[in-house]
């Protein structure tokens, strides 16, 4: 796209579908109406408005199944990465006790966490950054309106406030970023009635208890790694394979280090019903798929982690011709060599609610920035969806930057693959003598070419970042093989890495 800054006039590379020309003499009120206050959408607007346009960002939550609603922000701010790391950093706090006798504190044998306090805190903490979220807004002049939004055409946004009262906004561009929601299998007796999801958890009134998640990704791993690890009887039940869309060498070793700490693996089972009892526990029925048999046993607490879907029917796109995925609903970008561009000339879709893109917080923030920038900034640069790295945040973390090992030797041949490895000891673990046998390093490359980055152990996110950004520089195994560690470090295990799988020699690290 071409912006002709002095007659204000958008012209098109080349003319989508709908396309419309407009001017500064259109009547438009907003530059930009944003819908959905969360990562992207939020991200989106302030820098639009940064650039001196006139900007408006809609949020509403729509309650739970369970009836849980939370203020702006999104879902990473409310029931998604800040509740989950502060979760998951309690959890790992309880291991540095035990750990701590080790190194000469006097603490009891037996340490219990308080899941009143600990949810307390973290709520209290979202709060504040609603708030700061708001004010952010109004001192970079955004108009927030908490109100759900849909689209009457391509220039005009219905808004139903929550104090009932509707409202049209005039607007020469349009964002859609609502997000995702956890989707719940309501073909299972008492899934919807019973079932909590993340968007519940962590606003749960009472303990969870004995808990069972259902589910055997990103979500359920998470959560299931710091419900054990904050003492909770925790069973995670697995359809066909934990983390399916990981390497699979690196998946499995993530799950046996959470059985070895004590959550149970439920795995090839399925939920078939759940109902109450009338002590008010929840009775779940699942078939073993293995040897086809029912089963049955009685949880607290029962959490769907079984996906995340879009809600888009509500906002009317059909009406405007705006393609969404028949299985995801999900908004179809790409359009006119922009990859948020919809097939509506002035609708773009960023974040989560993008079909086919990866649902993940810094993604939906740079993509909503860099678009802000093209629209009203005069830049092209279009968001890079390549060599973006995730951490899960098991109670040891599982880095990734790049593809996975299965991936790389479908692409290439297992000829051309050469895998580096090593198991390695975190130095911290070896005074408790703290089990490292699940704490592991694969460098894949293709020649001298560095195309994955795996990395199981503690700070796993922290480390993996910093090798992010090297990979997307163009990383090569003789760049990291020829660099400098630091020691004592677990990241030096990485520039340390020697030992091919194909060669058969142990890949344990011994000594410094
Ligand atoms: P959202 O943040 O979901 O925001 C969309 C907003 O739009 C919501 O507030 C919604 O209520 C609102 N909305 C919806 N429809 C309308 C409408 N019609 N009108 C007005 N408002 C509307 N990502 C990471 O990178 N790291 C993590 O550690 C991580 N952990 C996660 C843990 C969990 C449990 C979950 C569920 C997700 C996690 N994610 C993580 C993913 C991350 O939260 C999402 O990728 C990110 O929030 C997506 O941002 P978004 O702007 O696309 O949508
Ligand atoms: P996913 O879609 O990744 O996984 C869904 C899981 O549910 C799979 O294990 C799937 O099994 C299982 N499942 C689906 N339907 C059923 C069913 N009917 N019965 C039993 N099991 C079922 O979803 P998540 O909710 O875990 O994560 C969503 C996204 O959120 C992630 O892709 C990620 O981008 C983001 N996220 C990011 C985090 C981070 O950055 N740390 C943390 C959390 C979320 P099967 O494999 O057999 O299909």
């Amino acid at each position: 796209m071409f912006v002709n800054k002095h007659s204000r006039t958008f012209i098109f590379k080349r003319l989508p579908r709908n396309y419309r020309q407009f001017t500064s003499s259109s009547t438009e009120d907003y530059d930009l109406v944003v819908i959905g206050g969360g990562s992207g959408g939020l991200a989106c607007a302030k820098a639009a408005s940064q650039l001196q346009k006139k900007v408006a960002v809609l949020d509403f939550v729509t309650p739970s199944t369970q009836g849980t609603t939370w203020g702006l922000g999104g879902t990473c701010v409310n029931v998604g990465c800040i509740p989950k790391k502060l979760m998951h950093h309690a959890s790992l706090l309880g291991d540095a006790i035990r750990d701590s006798k080790a190194y000469g504190w006097n603490v009891p044998d037996e340490v219990q966490s308080d899941w009143t306090t600990l949810s307390t805190a973290v709520q209290n903490h979202v709060k504040s950054l609603n708030w700061g979220h708001r004010v952010q807004l109004r001192d970079k002049n955004v108009e927030y309106i908490n109100g759900l939004g849909s689209f009457k055409d391509p220039h005009t946004v219905r808004v139903k406030e929550s104090n009932g009262t509707e409202r049209l906004l005039k607007t020469r561009n349009a964002v859609i970023a609502v997000g995702v929601r956890p989707y719940v299998p309501s073909q299972i007796p008492g899934a919807v009635e019973y079932g909590a999801t993340s968007d519940d958890l962590f606003w749960l009134k009472k303990t969870p208890g004995k808990t069972l998640l259902i589910g055997a990704s990103y979500i359920a791993l998470e959560c299931g790694g710091f419900l054990n690890g904050l003492g909770f009887d925790t069973s995670i039940m697995v359809r066909s394979r934990p983390l399916k869309q990981f390497d699979q060498q690196m998946a499995e070793l993530v799950a046996e280090s959470m059985e070895s700490k004590g959550t149970r693996f439920l795995r090839k089972c399925v939920p078939v019903s759940i109902e109450k009892d009338s002590r008010g526990r929840l009775v779940v029925k699942y078939e073993d798929l293995t040897n086809r048999q029912t089963k049955e046993e009685v949880f607290d607490t029962v959490m769907f982690a079984t996906g995340r879907h879009a809600v888009t029917n509500n906002l009317n796109l059909e009406a405007l011709g705006i393609e969404v995925d028949q299985t995801t609903q999900k908004v179809f970008g790409g359009h006119s060599d922009d990859h948020e561009r919809t097939s509506v000339a002035n609708i773009y879709a960023i974040g989560d609610i993008l079909h086919n893109r990866p649902e993940l917080t810094p993604v939906a923030i740079k993509a909503g920035q860099l678009l802000a920038d093209r629209l009203f900034g005069g830049s092209q640069v279009q968001m890079d969806y390549n060599m973006i790295p995730t951490t899960v945040f098991t109670p040891l973390e599982y880095g990734v930057v790049g593809i996975s090992e299965e991936k790389a030797v479908s692409c290439h041949g297992e000829e051309n693959i050469e895998v580096y490895h090593a198991f390695y000891t975190p130095l911290e673990f070896a005074v408790p003598r703290r089990d490292a046998s699940h704490c592991y390093i694969k460098a894949i490359c293709f020649g001298d070419r560095i195309l994955g980055l795996h990395l199981i152990g503690p700070n796993a996110g922290e480390v993996i970042q910093g090798f992010a950004v090297a990979l997307r520089c163009g990383a090569t195994w003789s760049g990291l093989s020829g660099s400098v560690g630091i020691h004592p470090t677990t990241a030096e295990e990485v520039v340390k890495l020697h030992i091919t799988k194909r060669s058969g020699a142990d890949p344990t690290v011994t000594g410094c």
